[in-house]
């Protein structure tokens, strides 16, 4: 999965597509490479009344998009982007993105493994 828990991206594809808007990410879905993210692809379900709401009505609720309608959210862009890996200067690896090079967060601990040698 390119994205992550908490990540902002970018819908490009589908009803809720908007450029340069950044959306949060709810939830990941690996096993079905899918992701739940805010304000987006919401349904309204329509609910009788029952004990935990009494009065009934609309209750909205996003579902899952594909993975691959989404790009995570560059800030020095302003837009979604595709994204590369790469290790820091200690061995950590990183996301950045591919036009400008921002770096777009750590994905792992510092691997001695992977720092460079001084
Ligand atoms: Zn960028």
């Amino acid at each position: 999965m390119h994205v992550r828990k908490d990540d902002l991206v970018e819908v490009i594809a589908g009803d809720d597509a908007e450029k340069g808007r950044a959306h949060k990410v709810l939830r990941v879905l690996p096993d079905d490479d899918k992701v739940v993210v805010e304000g987006i692809n919401r349904v309204y379900k329509h609910v009788k009344p029952n004990r935990r709401n009494p009065q009934g009505g609309r209750l909205s609720k996003e579902m899952p998009i594909s993975a691959s309608n989404v790009l995570l959210y560059c800030q020095n862009c302003r837009r979604g982007r595709r994204v590369g890996h790469r290790y820091g200067a200690d061995g950590h690896k990183e996301r950045f993105c591919k036009k400008c090079g921002a770096g777009l967060g750590v994905i792992s601990k510092p691997n001695p493994k992977y720092a460079k040698k001084s």
